[in-house]
């Protein structure tokens, strides 16, 4: 029996589109927030609203700027993106997820949604800490402290990798239109991406990886 509703943290990009697949198969109503803090490219927003368009997900979009304000990142400057060794990635933003996800959970509560669903990966390379399990898991219990709700947080990437999110987009009956919709390339370019950046190496390697076992698994 499928539960009643549920909100996605929803950006336009490959990780949290399989989510938004994932979530209507599993829930009875579903609605999507993306968030706005001055991403390098609008384009990011503007594949946000197609996609949740197409899919008749009513979607809200929240003005984040006061994040850029805080502490600007290669996400929102136009710089390079580095990684120094033993160190986060420039593009990592802090307190990103903390707050995204306590906005988050204030509009569930608005909608009457028990449910809130983020593409947050552990396994990802970056190792962002506030994507990891245990951050998630204590902010599920400061959300419902703060409301005196049952907040559920689902995090159905958490474990996986890019191969096995591939996978699932595939079992979901969603690969083609999230390789072809979705934008996860730093440098702005929808579908395969710019092919050079490492979001889209990340990428295209879970997708090789996971085309070939498929085609070995002889399925
Ligand atoms: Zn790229």
């Amino acid at each position: 029996m499928k539960k009643d509703k549920a909100l996605v943290v929803f950006s336009g990009g490959q990780d949290s589109t399989t989510c938004l697949f994932w979530a209507k198969k599993e829930f009875k109503e579903v609605e999507a927030v993306t968030f706005n803090y001055g991403q390098r490219h609008v384009a990011e927003l503007d594949c946000a609203k197609e996609i949740t368009e197409d899919l008749q997900v009513p979607h809200h979009i929240l003005d984040m700027s006061l994040l850029n304000q805080l502490a600007p990142s290669a996400l929102t400057r136009d710089e390079a993106i580095t990684q120094e060794e033993g160190q986060l990635p420039s593009t990592f933003v802090p307190g990103r997820n903390l707050l995204f996800l306590s906005f988050a959970g204030v509009l569930a509560k608005q909608i009457g949604a028990k449910h809130i669903i983020t593409g947050v990966c552990e396994t990802d390379f970056s190792g962002y800490p506030d994507c990891r399990d245990i951050f998630v898991k204590s902010l599920n219990v400061s959300l419902n402290l703060s409301m005196d709700e049952q907040f559920v947080i689902h995090t159905p990437l958490m474990w996986i990798d890019k191969a096995q999110t591939w996978e699932m987009a595939d079992e979901l009956n969603a690969l083609e239109y999230i390789r072809e919709r979705t934008l996860t390339c730093y440098n702005g370019v929808k579908g395969n991406g710019c092919g050079e950046c490492p979001a889209c190496e990340l990428r295209q390697k879970g997708l090789n990886e996971y085309m070939k076992s498929k085609k070995g698994g002889g399925e």
